[in-house]
């Protein structure tokens, strides 16, 4: 027993230490990624689940380094980490302004929701840098008025937490300006549900966490429900995230949640494969 004790920690040992290099390596790389063009906007439609209409998009993260695919929940906290996410942030703002921008263009424009990390609001210096980007973004674009209103920040729980006033006046400032807040993840955290109440928010996304357990029993169901009552008596609009299979599609019907994000409908897709969809949509 003692020996197989000893195989064990040493396993453990090595696996730490393998961990290590490997997060060293990628903040390594994660340094010049940006300017190396290794990152890449994928967008998944949100859609109405009722008509399968496509109504929104969330734009997610993606980093091609050495032609390798590696995951935002691998590099996200190795960028946070760093702080690296600052930069990062802005960089995706920008590629979705453009992004707005070209939809624009074509005719077939919709909202995109974009992730924000709770460390772009570390302290107020960052509040303000965060505030001031959208005025830099809309002098770089040369636009007359900011499209606010194709833009929701999806937060998470911690930001909540963090219970700063000035983090309150911010997101009450951008929702002035037309701007939605979401909160992602929802029910995954720490966060009491009155940070809802006081917090300026507009959306919730019910996490595929509990959507994928909707199959394993009433108990489960009963949670999303207790979850949908609660956010409609705080006038708040849900998204169901993650729904793959037509048994928690119907669910979710029955729920009468009118947007739905998951692999049932569509998975994240380059942002040309996301056109063509928005360009046919538009054409039916
Ligand atoms: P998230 O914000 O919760 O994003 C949803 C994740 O669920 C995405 O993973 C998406 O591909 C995945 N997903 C959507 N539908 C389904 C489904 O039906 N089944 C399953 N199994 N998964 C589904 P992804 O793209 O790997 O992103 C992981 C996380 O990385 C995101 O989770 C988000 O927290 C973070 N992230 C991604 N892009 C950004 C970004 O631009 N900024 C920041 N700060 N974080 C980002
Ligand atoms: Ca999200
Ligand atoms: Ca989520
Ligand atoms: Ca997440």
């Amino acid at each position: 027993a003692k020996a197989h004790g000893r195989n064990c920690m040493q396993f453990f040992n090595q696996q730490i230490q393998k961990d290590a290099e490997r997060n060293a390596e990628l903040h390594l790389y994660l340094k010049t990624a940006l300017i190396q063009n290794e990152f890449q906007l994928y967008y998944q439609p949100i859609v109405n689940p009722f008509t399968a209409q496509i109504t929104k998009a969330e734009v997610l993260l993606r980093w091609i380094h050495d032609d390798q695919f590696i995951s935002p929940d691998e590099f996200i906290p190795i960028a946070e980490e760093s702080g690296l996410i600052v930069q990062i942030g802005e960089w995706v703002r920008m590629q979705a302004l453009t992004s707005i921008v070209a939809m624009q263009k074509s005719d077939f424009t919709i909202p995109l929701s974009i992730n924000v990390s709770t460390i772009e609001f570390w302290n107020t210096d960052l509040q303000h840098r965060f505030a001031a980007y959208f005025d830099v973004l809309q002098q770089q674009f040369g636009l007359d008025v900011f499209p606010y209103s194709l833009l929701t920040l999806e937060i998470t729980e911690s930001l909540m937490m963090s219970q700063q006033d000035s983090i309150n006046q911010l997101l009450t400032d951008l929702r002035h300006r037309g701007m939605q807040i979401s909160v992602d993840d929802f029910g995954t955290g720490y966060s009491s549900l009155s940070y809802l109440v006081n917090f300026p928010v507009d959306q919730i996304k019910i996490d595929k966490s509990f959507i994928q357990r909707i199959s394993s029993g009433s108990r489960h169901k009963s949670l999303i429900e207790a979850i949908v009552s609660m956010s409609r008596a705080l006038d708040l609009s849900i998204v169901a995230e993650g729904v793959e299979t037509e048994a928690e599609l119907d669910f979710i019907k029955q729920q009468n949640i009118d947007a739905v994000q998951g692999y049932y409908f569509h998975k994240p897709m380059p942002q040309e494969a996301f056109f063509d969809l928005l360009a046919k949509q538009a054409e039916s």
